[in-house]
C-alpha cells in the first residue's frame, strides 16, 4: 500500500472543494534513451526543445483538425468540471477537463492565434516554458484519456485528443513516459507487452489445454500458429497467464471448441494492446496494428476476432482498416474485425451453445463499460450493441445480475482509474484515487443487491481493479472476465 490516503466512499455522490495543486507532484517515471530510441523519439530532452514544440503543435495542428476546433470551441461553460473521475476523487482543480485542455489551450494561442502573440495577458496565453513542461507531465498523465467529459459538453469537445496531442508532443522532444515507451518497444522487439517470447507461449498455451482436460475432461484446444485456421485470435497478453485475464482466454477456447471453429492464436501478433494510442503517435499505432495484418497474411486466416480488451477494441474498431487495411483478403461475409463478445452472442442468439447458468449461482454480477468500448467505439450491428452484447452474454451465463447506477454506465461510464497509459505502480495514488466513482457506484449494488463480483471486458479494467479494489475494502477477487462465466456455464460435450 502506498503513502497516501484512500478516498472516502460518501453515501451520495458528491463535487469535492478544489485543493490547488495537491496532485502536482503525480508524475510517472520519465522513459529512457532505450525505449525512445525504437520508436524513433530523442533519448533526453533536446537542447532547443521550446522551437521543437511549437513545431510540432504546428504540424498537428495542420493534420488534426478537430484539435484544433477542440482548441478553438470551448466557451468555459462549466459542464465537464465534475464528470472527471480524477478530479472527483483528488479534488485537483488542474483535474477538471476543461483547465487539463487549458494547460495546452494557453501555448496554442500564445504561437497560433492572432490575439495570443500581441496581447497574451488579455486571453491567457503562456510561453512554453519548463514550468509549463513539467506541468503538462504532470497534469497529462493524470488524463485517462476516457472521453467522459465529451460526452458532457455541449460542443463535444474531447480531452482525450488534447492530452494525445499533448504527450505526443512531450514525446517528440524526449520527455517520454516510461512505462507506455517501453511497453512499445517490447511489441517491436518479441511481439507483446509482457516480452513473452514464442517458447514461453507455445508451454503457455499446451499448460492451458492440460488443465482444461483435467477439469472438463474435454480436449479445448488452444492453439498457436496454425496456418489456414478460419480464424485468428488477438488477445491482450495479459489474457495468457494473469488472473482473472487468463480465465477469460480459457472461456473463448471454449465457445470456439463448442462451436467447432478453426482457430489459432499467432505469436508474431500475440497482443491486441496498442499503447501507441495513448501517447497519441499514429506512427507507433500503425506500427503495432500492422503486426496483425502480417500474422494474418502469413496464416492466411479468414476472420480476426479480438478478445476482452477495451482500448484494443478501440484502435481495431476505429482504426485499423486505415491503420493496417484494406482487409480484402479476408472472408466478406464477416465484419473486420469481430469481437469475442460479438460471436459468442452470435451462437447464443443461434442456439448454437448450451449453457448452465447455475454454475455461477455463487456469484450476484454487475458489469463496468470500459470507456474505450463504450464511448469509442461499437459492437456488432446495432447502435448501443456495446453496451447490449456484453449484458446478453453474462445474463446468458447467470441468474443474478444487477446494473449499476444508470448515470455510472454506458456512455456515461466511470474509468476504472488505470486507463491511457497510467496502469504503471508509479502511478499508483492518481490511480487509487481516480476509481473513486466507480467503487462508490460498486458499494451500492453491493449494498442494494448483494453483488459479489464485478465482470469487465478489458485488460487494463481487470488489472487496475485487482489492484485498487483492496484500497476501497473489496477484495481482488472480486473482478472477473466476461468469458470467464461464459467458461463457467458452457455445457461441453464432446462431439467436436
Ligand atoms: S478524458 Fe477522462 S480522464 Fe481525461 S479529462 Fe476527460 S474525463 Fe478526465
Ligand atoms: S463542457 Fe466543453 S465548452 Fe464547457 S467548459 Fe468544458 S470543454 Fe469547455
Amino acid at each position: 500500500m502506498a503513502n497516501f490516503e484512500t478516498p472516502e466512499i460518501k453515501e451520495y455522490p458528491t463535487i469535492p472543494l478544489i485543493k490547488e495543486g495537491v496532485m502536482a507532484h503525480s508524475k510517472p517515471f520519465i522513459s529512457k534513451d532505450a525505449f525512445q530510441q525504437p520508436l524513433g523519439f530523442p533519448g533526453e530532452l533536446l537542447d532547443n526543445w521550446q522551437d521543437v514544440a511549437i513545431e510540432k503543435m504546428g504540424e498537428m495542428l495542420g493534420k488534426y483538425r478537430g484539435l484544433q476546433v477542440f482548441l478553438d470551441s470551448c466557451v468555459k461553460c462549466g459542464a465537464c468540471t465534475d464528470k472527471c473521475h480524477y478530479f472527483l476523487g483528488t479534488s485537483d482543480p488542474k483535474n477538471m477537463p476543461v483547465a487539463r485542455q487549458d494547460l495546452l489551450r494557453k501555448v496554442y494561442r500564445r504561437y497560433f492565434t492572432f490575439a495570443g502573440k500581441y496581447f497574451p495577458k488579455l486571453v491567457g496565453a503562456v510561453d512554453m516554458t519548463k514550468e509549463v513542461l513539467d506541468d503538462w507531465y504532470s497534469y497529462f498523465h493524470q488524463c485517462s484519456q476516457c472521453r467522459r467529459c465529451s460526452v458532457y459538453c455541449p460542443y463535444g469537445i474531447d480531452t482525450a485528443e488534447i492530452s494525445m496531442a499533448a504527450r505526443e508532443i512531450m514525446d517528440a522532444v524526449g520527455v517520454g513516459q516510461k512505462y507506455c515507451n517501453e511497453i512499445i518497444a517490447k511489441v517491436y522487439k518479441i511481439g507483446n507487452n509482457l516480452g513473452l517470447p514464442e517458447p514461453a507461449l507455445r508451454d503457455t498455451l499446451e499448460g492451458l489445454e492440460e488443465d482444461v482436460l483435467e477439469d472438463t475432461g474435454v480436449a479445448v484446444k488452444y492453439p498457436l500458429d496454425v496456418k489456414g485456421a478460419d480464424i485468428l485470435l488477438v488477445t491482450p497478453s495479459a489474457d495468457f497467464f494473469a488472473e482473472p485475464h487468463v480465465d477469460g482466454l480459457i472461456g473463448y477456447g471454449k465457445v470456439f471448441h463448442a462451436a467447432g471453429a478453426s482457430w489459432t492464436i499467432s505469436s508474431h501478433a500475440s497482443e491486441a494492446a496498442n499503447f501507441g494510442m495513448f501517447i497519441g503517435s499514429y506512427e507507433n499505432m500503425r506500427k503495432v496494428a500492422l503486426r496483425i495484418r502480417e500474422a494474418a497474411l502469413d496464416l492466411g486466416v479468414k476472420r480476426i476476432i479480438f478478445g476482452e480488451c477495451g482500448h484494443a477494441w478501440r484502435v481495431a474498431y476505429s482504426f485499423l482498416n486505415t491503420l493496417a487495411g484494406p482487409f480484402d483478403f479476408l472472408d466478406p461475409r464477416y465484419p473486420v474485425p469481430q469481437h469475442i463478445c460479438e460471436y459468442t452472442y452470435d451462437l447464443l442468439k443461434r442456439g448454437a451453445l448450451t449453457m448452465d447458468k447455475s454454475a455461477n449461482d455463487h456469484m450476484r454480477l454487475t458489469f463496468h463499460d470500459s470507456c474505450n468500448v463504450a464511448r469509442a467505439s461499437r459492437m456488432g450491428d446495432l447502435p448501443g450493441g456495446q453496451f447490449v452484447i456484453p449484458r446478453e452474454v453474462i445474463k446468458a451465463s447467470c441468474n443474478h445480475f444487477y446494473d449499476m447506477n444508470a448515470d455510472t454506465i454506458h456512455e456515461g461510464t466511470f474509468c476504472c482509474g488505470g486507463g491511457g497509459g497510467l496502469l504503471t505502480d508509479d502511478l499508483m495514488e492518481i490511480r487509487v484515487k481516480g476509481a473513486l466513482p466507480r467503487m462508490s457506484a460498486l458499494k451500492q449494488v453491493v449494498e442494494e443487491h448483494g453483488v459479489t463480483h464485478l465482470a469487465a471486458i478489458c485488460a487494463i479494467c481487470k488489472s487496475q481493479f485487482s489492484k485498487v479494489m483492496p484500497y476501497y475494502g473489496f477484495q481482488m477477487s472480486q473482478i472477473v472476465s466476461v468469458h470467464q462465466l461464459v467458461s463457467n456455464a458452457i455445457v461441453l460435450n464432446d462431439k467436436q
